[in-house]
């Protein structure tokens, strides 16, 4: 198992498995794919305001307003 750093400054946010929206603990659906598969394990978190004018969000795939993990489950999101 890789090292992991110490989880106190991360938010309690699960990612969903498909798209890598990060949601609050108590969400059954993602928001934004419809995937009822989340995890914790997840790196990384970006939070985009405005796809249409960012740069990170064309680059991640993302075309809504939100919060999003980098990678999940160790790999990065492919969109
Ligand atoms: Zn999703």
């Amino acid at each position: 198992m890789p090292s992991r750093r110490p989880p106190s400054r991360r938010p309690p946010l699960k990612a969903c498995r498909r798209c890598g929206a990060l949601v609050a603990l108590d969400v059954k659906v993602c928001p934004f794919c419809g995937s009822t598969e989340f995890t914790d394990s997840w790196e990384g978190m970006v939070i985009i305001l405005d796809p249409e004018r960012s740069e990170i969000a064309k680059e991640l795939g993302i075309d809504k307003p939100g919060a999003f993990a980098i990678k999940v489950g160790g790999r990065v999101v492919k969109r």
